[in-house]
């Protein structure tokens, strides 16, 4: 009689056992239950803007798929796309970019996740100013690296100190990480930020730095967003820029964004995605075009939008006692710290929820254990019902 092989069970890898699971996911799974259930849920947790896309970029996407751009295209993008990425930092970023030095990617995840897999490797460091957003530390280890966190908090204003950044930096440095304005602080580096840490840098060769500008457009009125290769251009052949469209023109969707920065590299990155997920969807990217080619009249107006909502927020949560805001400057969240409530974060947000109702992220997921993040990606009574939440819950408390 035959007897069936054994039966061995299936083994994940090293890797995929050390990925961490999105808190994030786990308190946005439990909102969405308790709200099918009919209880009545306010929530500030999103991390994407509300509005929809443009009419005139959905049209563009829809008539390059109406005329047939509907097959495999350049791993590195559509030409006509990465020239005009390139035009777009050359002019608008101060940092002269060739379209060779540009990779389109499945958005600024995947330009994060390229860039980390083509430089890093085991023994190698990555340099991570915590509160830090999520992804960078799982997209960091998932290419064998380490990563040494630098803790900022509310009351030093979130910045990157560049004592601590010096004395942090060891032999096995390689990557420093910048994001600015931030997920989840709202903090943005002014151009003396950026000129401090460049002249660090130039002390330390062997480190590269990537700058996460997802967020550029959204500012406080009066700010000016930097971009590093601008500020310190004797550096740029190691500075990385990751940007995209998802959060300026509202296309987190449409799963666009890119790399830029030093040719040798962008040109591993290519041959990468070249052997992972080959070009970004082909009719979308014509949207893109439409967009980056734009005036930024519409980018500008939700910008406006998100800038009424954030004072919104950051005036109604400073005016909570329990709780210390560093006002946001840039980006749609606010991080306050809620130290004072004796909870970590994890306990207060399950217990925001389950008791008022209220949907917020925990700051553990971003290295904070003391903080909670508030998104202001809401409309203006969404926003005002919120607050409204969070101070009767530490009233209670
Ligand atoms: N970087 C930061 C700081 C983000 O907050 C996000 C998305 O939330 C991303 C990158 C990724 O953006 P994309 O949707 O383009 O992949």
């Amino acid at each position: 009689m035959l007897r069936p092989p054994s039966q061995r069970p299936l083994t994940l890898s090293a890797r995929a056992e050390a990925l961490q699971p999105s808190l994030t996911l786990a308190i946005a799974a439990k909102a969405k239950a308790l709200k099918a259930e009919g209880h009545n849920i306010c929530s500030l947790s999103a991390g994407e803007p509300d509005f929809d896309t443009p009419g005139f970029i959905r049209d563009a996407a829809a008539a390059a798929l109406q005329s047939g751009h509907t097959r495999y295209g350049p791993a590195a993008g559509e030409p006509a796309l990465r020239a005009a990425i390139a035009a777009k930092l050359s002019s608008e970023n101060q940092v002269p970019t060739q379209p060779d030095q540009v990779l389109v990617t499945n958005g600024g995840k995947q330009a994060l996740y390229n860039l980390f897999q083509v430089l890093l490797g085991p023994g190698d460091e990555v340099l991570l100013p915590s509160p830090y957003w999520l992804s960078y530390p799982e997209i960091a280890r998932l290419a064998g690296a380490s990563v040494q966190v630098l803790p900022s908090s509310s009351a030093d204003g979130f910045r990157i100190d560049p004592a601590q950044l010096e004395a942090a930096i060891t032999p096995a440095s390689k990557l420093l990480v910048l994001n600015s304005p931030s997920n989840p602080t709202g903090m943005v580096l002014s151009r003396s930020d950026f000129e401090a840490i460049a002249a660090v840098l130039r002390r330390h060769p062997q480190m590269a730095v990537v700058c996460d500008e997802i967020y550029e457009f959204l500012l406080e009125p009066g700010l000016q967003h930097h971009s590093l290769a601008a500020v310190a251009p004797d550096l740029a052949d190691r500075i990385f820029s990751v940007n995209g469209f998802a959060k300026g023109w509202a296309m987190t969707g449409w799963r666009i964004g890119w790399l830029a920065g030093n040719s040798a590299v962008l040109k591993a990155a290519i041959a990468l995605q070249s052997q992972s997920t080959s070009n970004v969807c082909s009719f979308a990217q014509f949207g893109a075009l439409a967009a980056i080619e734009a005036s930024r009249d519409c980018v500008h107006a939700m910008a406006e939008q998100f800038n009424t909502r954030r004072r919104l927020l950051s005036d109604g949560l400073q005016a909570i006692s329990g709780l210390q805001l560093h006002p946001p400057q840039g980006a749609f969240y606010a991080f306050p710290d809620m130290r004072s409530s004796g909870l970590d974060s994890m306990s207060f947000c399950n217990r925001l929820l389950d008791e008022q109702g209220l949907a917020v992220v925990p700051g553990v997921a971003f290295g904070d254990d003391h903080c909670i993040r508030l998104s202001c990606a809401a409309n203006e009574a969404t926003i005002e019902d919120g607050l409204a939440r969070l101070e009767r819950f530490l009233r209670s408390l």
